[in-house]
């Protein structure tokens, strides 16, 4: 049974589907870009600090 939960990258929604039922393109994994995520929350923070 397949219980990923996956996310298109146009409609910044997440869904089960291999395609976005809004937009219908093919929607993304998000567990790979976990650390660019994080990359980029820990930027803002240091851009936050730094203002
Ligand atoms: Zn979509």
């Amino acid at each position: 049974m397949k219980h990923m939960l996956r996310k298109c990258g146009h409609c910044k929604i997440y869904t089960l589907d291999e395609k976005c039922t809004n937009c219908n393109n093919p929607t993304l994994d998000p567990h790979p870009p976990k650390f660019s995520m994080d990359d980029k929350y820990v930027r803002y923070r240091v851009r936050e600090k730094h203002e």
